[in-house]
This record gives structure tokens, C-alpha cells and sequence, in this order.
């Protein structure tokens, strides 16, 4: 049998951060330099895994994220939520689902992008 709020476990546990000090205010989204293209907004993504929806795994939003910290620092309650979209990227990459594939990376833009970039990238979003 599934065990209640699994998700919610698991990211709690990944984190180390406390969900239930969220309070909805938006003030992480409000402040996010990536929020245009998230399918899910911070706010969103910890209103999603609290109420256990696992389509939050789904989202595009862990792989944008930058790991900025601007929301971390907004938030008045101290979460880190850089961290929990950390924890949402390892448990795809757990289950062996990487959020880029190298070989769809069009030649032209391999050759443009700095290396440092391509390093980085694929240490973010392959497992
Ligand atoms: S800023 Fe903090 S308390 Fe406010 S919605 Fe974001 S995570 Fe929740
Ligand atoms: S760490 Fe991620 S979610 Fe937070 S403000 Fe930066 S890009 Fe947005």
C-alpha cells in the first residue's frame, strides 16, 4: 500500500527543509528570475508536494531553476527552496530520468556553448 504523503516524506527528508512552515505568501515566486518560464511557480511547487500531487515531478520548473537563492533569501520563514527543487531533480535522476539528453543538443549549439556551461549542465541534470 502507498504510504501517505510519500512525496512530501521524501522531499522533506532529500531537503532537510520543513514544508509545513509555508505559508503561501509568493514572495519566493514574486522574486524569481526564472518564474516566465516555470510551468509550476516556486509557491506552486511546495503548494504541489505538500498536498502530495506527484505530477509536481513532472515539472519543468526543477530543471530551470537556476539555484539563484533569491527565493531563499525572500522567504520569511527560512526555507531553502533551492533545495527542494534539488530534491525533486535527485528523485527523477533516481529513477533514472535525466532532464537533458546530449545527443538532442543540436551540433551547432555544442559547438556555441562554453564548455563550462555543457560541464555544468550535465552534472545539474543527468544522473
Ligand atoms: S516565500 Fe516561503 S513562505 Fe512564502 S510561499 Fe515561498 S516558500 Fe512559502
Ligand atoms: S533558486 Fe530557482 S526557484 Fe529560487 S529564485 Fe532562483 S531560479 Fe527561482
Amino acid at each position: 500500500m502507498r504510504k501517505e504523503r510519500e512525496l512530501l516524506r521524501r522531499v522533506m527528508e532529500i531537503s532537510g527543509q520543513n514544508l509545513y512552515s509555508c505559508y503561501q505568501c509568493g514572495k519566493c515566486s514574486a522574486g524569481c528570475p526564472s518564474v516566465d518560464f516555470m510551468d509550476f511557480t516556486p509557491r506552486e511547487i511546495i503548494r504541489a508536494i505538500l498536498d502530495d500531487h506527484e505530477e509536481v515531478l513532472h515539472s519543468q520548473t526543477p530543471w530551470i531553476c537556476a539555484a539563484c537563492f533569491t527565493c531563499t533569501i525572500r522567504c520569511p520563514n527560512e526555507i531553502d527552496i533551492s533545495r527542494i527543487m534539488e530534491a525533486l531533480r535527485q528523485i527523477r535522476l533516481r529513477k533514472m530520468h535525466d532532464g537533458i539528453h546530449p545527443s538532442k543538443i543540436p551540433v551547432d549549439e555544442l559547438l556555441e556553448l562554453p564548455q563550462i556551461a555543457l560541464i555544468s549542465c550535465f552534472r545539474k541534470m543527468t544522473g
